[in-house]
Parts: structure tokens; C-alpha cells; sequence
């Protein structure tokens, strides 16, 4: 999961990301190479990705996709309909994107867009962006920031993510 830690005058809040699957980063940001001589495919956890796909298929798909003169393929050939067909086992660098603002990379991911904004309503004192796999110990907010984070429309996606990561409420709140 990838968030934004804020650090507020009284205590510490965590805002996610969300990704809002528009398939922009895929577009252009693949960072598959495929040789056509060879019929090779070189690419992040491709060890991973071949137990669970067919490499030959995947191959002579490839051969038919690829252009010679731009052997990284683009859009990653993984994206079907606007989603990662591969999404459980994407490579780490697809996992973090976007963490950090200088990792947009010009994409002008909406994602982050969205998560700029939520981070800009708290005028925090400190921002960090942080990516964690599997479980997160739960950090203690208080019933205002809470309060503040349901004020801004959230989506029940990042609400359900909010109360994942801010678990233990202070001052006596109710989720
Ligand atoms: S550009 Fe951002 S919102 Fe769009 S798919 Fe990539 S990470 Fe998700
Ligand atoms: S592997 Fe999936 S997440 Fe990564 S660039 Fe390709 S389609 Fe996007």
C-alpha cells in the first residue's frame, strides 16, 4: 500500500493512495524489453510472472507487438482494457508507482493528483511517502483529523483504506 505520512502540529495522520486504474503509467512507463532475434523478454520478476502465464504465447504475442527500432514496449503489453492483467504479480516498480512526488515523472497521475489534494487540506509540517506490503500496525489519530479527512469527499475506497492504516481513534471517536 502506498500513503503519505503527515506530520501535523498534534499528532500524525496517514492519507493513501489510491489508483483510480486509468492506465496512464502503463502507457508510458513500461519497462519491458522484448528482443525479437532472440525471443527474449527481459523484465522485473519475469521469473514470478512465468509461472502463472504462458511465456510462449506471451512471446509470439510480443513478436507480433514489438517494433524493432523501440525494443522497450510501450504500452506494457500486460495492460489489457485499461487494467494489469498481471495485477497480484506486477513488478515491484510498477507497485510503487508513484510514490513520491519526483516519481510522477510528467505523467500527471490522477491518483496522486487526488492524494496532493487530501495531503494539502491538513497543512502538515512534514510529508513522507511510504510503500508497505502486507499488514500495518495501525496508528492512533485523533476524532478531528478524522473529522477533517471525512470532510473532503472521500471515496469509500480511501475511506476504507483511512481507517486501515489510522485504526486506534482518540478522543473517544466512532467510526
Ligand atoms: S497513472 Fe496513477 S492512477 Fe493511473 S493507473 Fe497509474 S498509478 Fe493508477
Ligand atoms: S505490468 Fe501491469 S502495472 Fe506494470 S506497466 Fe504493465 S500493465 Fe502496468
Amino acid at each position: 500500500m502506498i500513503f503519505a505520512e503527515l506530520k501535523l502540529k498534534n499528532g500524525v495522520v496517514r492519507i493513501p493512495f489510491v489508483c483510480h486504474q486509468c492506465g496512464k503509467c502503463c502507457k508510458i512507463l513500461s519497462k519491458i524489453v522484448f528482443d525479437p532475434i532472440e525471443k527474449k523478454i527481459y523484465m522485473e520478476n519475469l521469473e514470478v510472472i512465468s509461472k502463472h502465464v504462458n511465456l510462449d504465447e506471451l512471446i509470439e504475442e510480443f513478436s507480433k507487438k514489438v517494433d524493432t527500432n523501440h525494443p522497450v514496449m510501450l504500452p506494457c503489453p500486460f495492460l489489457r482494457d485499461n487494467r494489469c492483467s498481471i495485477h497480484p504479480i506486477r513488478p515491484k516498480s510498477c507497485r510503487i508507482f508513484p510514490l513520491g512526488k519526483d516519481l510522477d515523472q510528467g505523467i500527471g497521475c490522477p491518483g496522486l493528483k487526488r492524494l496532493n489534494e487530501l495531503i494539502s487540506a491538513f497543512n502538515a509540517e512534514n510529508v513522507e511517502f511510504k510503500f508497505v506490503e502486507g499488514d500495518i500496525e495501525k496508528i492512533e489519530v485523533s476524532k478531528e483529523v478524522v473529522e477533517k479527512f471525512l470532510s473532503l469527499n472521500p471515496s469509500d475506497e480511501e475511506i476504507e483504506l483511512f481507517f486501515k492504516l489510522n485504526g486506534k481513534i482518540l478522543s473517544g471517536f466512532k467510526a
